[in-house]
């Protein structure tokens, strides 16, 4: 390394990963403060936390959250996860950066590199160190298999042999290492394989559970949208549908943001049908939307076919007065989605929640039904939803449990924060109780005794772990905004 740019080396500074972020305090305090109250009005309404990993395998989201949607489909962070190390050295120096095979000499030293590898990997493989599935085991022996056809080639130029080396490399850079895992994008799914995980079928009816913790995806970054954040979900598990289930769990929420004094809460209700009605709406809705193909942007257009019901979530401000033409899904209900949601609706008022119907409300994810939900809260500019939600009756089955029915949502933290902040509800950091300032070995000690007296009876003391004069100890006292000061000398 050049000296320069070694001293650049020096001087370089680290910083938080963009779309992450540090929480300091006097912030913190507000998280703890809604932490706090969400542990508080959830326990009210009789439910458990649960904490589930950050990470699990991709599979589990790839199939709850659906393949085309856009947080599966780009926006998680997915790696391999591994331990046999030396078999990624092997590989690399088996199919990485092959020189021409121009000579049956370099042929012979290709195979030798790659039979290192397969013999590496297959040691592996029977003592359980990469993961023991029929597509490893086929991968191998297909490897295994070209390296004898291609020991047999006498070497008449590279053009005949490519395909085949081809393939080859293909077998080597298809053996899988490791479990392919995720950070999870949200917790939903989570909660549903834990449920099933640890028979909670067998438990009283429902299960109902909330977590609280931080959540990944690779979205752009802006006022709002983190590639950390952070939720605050419930989910309730069990073998009824209810809809007062529905309601107590909206109900829930408010009652959340009521404590919370959130400004400018407006909870949206829709509901998008079964597996019965979605299906022969969705098809209605595409006749209709290829009728007004050319009035509507490339986005849209492009979600004619691969997700109609999305073109109702336009904030296209051209297509808006195309769209309020468009046939609405609580036309198209079938009979027992049109009479859960008319028994959600009076269930709502009976509990005194206001709501507003929104036909174009339509969730991301693809494992909602029947009841989802929308709030939006003041301050939060074009990312105003502070919580999504709805019923996903089907997922946990969906996953490999028994038929159970399922209704959540999930609070975005960082934008409930950052509206409490915007409405000026910030509680200020509290300043120390006591700050004690001492003067001489003795005092130091008697210092150190009141210090553990009053904070055991729950005083926030400042105890200065070096003597200062008293002026400057009274004038640290006031920056620190403590209430008191003790003064202590000899
Ligand atoms: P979803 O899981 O997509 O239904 O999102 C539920 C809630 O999480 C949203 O209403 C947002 O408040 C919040 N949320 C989703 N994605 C992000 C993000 N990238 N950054 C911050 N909050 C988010």
């Amino acid at each position: 390394m050049s000296e320069g740019a070694a001293k650049k080396e020096e001087r370089h500074k680290f910083q938080a990963i963009r779309g992450t972020r540090d929480l300091l305090p006097p912030e913190t305090a507000l998280w703890n403060h809604v932490e706090k109250t969400a542990n508080e009005v959830f326990a009210t309404f009789g439910f458990g936390a649960i904490r589930v990993p950050i990470f699990e395998p991709t599979e589990l989201f790839a199939r709850s959250i659906g393949l085309d949607t856009d947080v599966v489909s780009k926006e998680m962070y997915t790696f391999e996860d591994y331990e046999a190390t030396e078999l990624v050295e092997l590989r690399t120096a088996a199919v990485t950066n092959v020189a021409s095979l121009a000579t049956g000499e370099a042929l012979i030293d290709f195979l030798d590199r790659v039979g290192n590898f397969i013999l590496a990997a297959e040691k592996a493989f029977e003592a359980g160190r990469i993961p023991r599935t029929p597509e490893n085991e086929r991968t191998l022996q297909m490897a295994r298999e070209l390296i004898a056809i291609l020991q047999t080639f006498r070497y008449q130029g590279e053009r005949e042999i490519l395909p085949r080396v081809a393939e080859l490399k293909d077998a080597v850079r298809q053996v899988r290492f490791g479990d392919v895992i995720s950070l999870r994008p949200e917790a939903t799914a989570s909660v549903c394989r834990a449920y099933i995980e640890h028979g909670m079928r067998q438990l009283p009816q429902p299960v109902k559970l909330y977590y609280i913790g931080p959540m990944f995806r690779r979205e752009r970054p802006q006022k709002g949208r983190y590639r950390q954040f952070y939720q605050i979900g419930a989910e309730v598990l069990g073998g009824s549908d209810a809809p007062a289930i529905d309601a107590e769990v909206i109900e829930m929420v408010m009652t959340f943001f009521d404590r919370l004094e959130l400004h400018g809460v407006q909870l949206d209700i829709n509901s998008i049908g079964c597996r019965e009605c979605r299906p022969k709406y969705a098809q209605l809705l595409r006749a209709e939307l290829l009728r007004v193909k050319d009035k509507l942007g490339p986005d849209s257009q492009r979600r004619i076919q691969t997700n109609p019901l999305r073109v109702l979530d336009s904030k296209l401000e051209s297509e808006q007065g195309t769209i309020a033409t468009l046939p609405r899904i609580t036309d198209h209900l079938c009979e027992a989605c049109a009479t859960h949601y008319s028994a959600v609706k009076r269930q709502l008022e009976m509990r005194g929640v206001f709501f507003r119907e929104n036909w174009r409300l339509v969730r991301g994810l693809d494992y909602y039904m029947r009841t989802t939900f929308e709030i939006t809260a003041q301050g939060l500019g074009s990312q105003n939803a502070v919580c999504g939600g709805g019923r996903y009756d089907g997922l946990v089955e969906l996953l490999g449990g028994p038929p159970t029915k399922g209704i959540g949502f999930a609070i975005g933290e960082d934008r409930l924060i950052l509206s409490l902040q915007e409405s000026g509800k910030a509680p200020a950091q509290p300043g120390r109780d006591v700050y004690i300032a001492w003067m001489g070995e003795r005092a130091h000690a008697t210092a150190i005794r009141a210090a553990k007296d009053l904070r055991k009876a729950g005083f926030s003391v400042e105890l200065p772990p070096v003597e200062q004069k008293f002026g400057k100890a009274l004038g640290q006292a006031d920056k620190l905004g403590a209430k008191h000061a003790l003064i202590l000398w000899r």
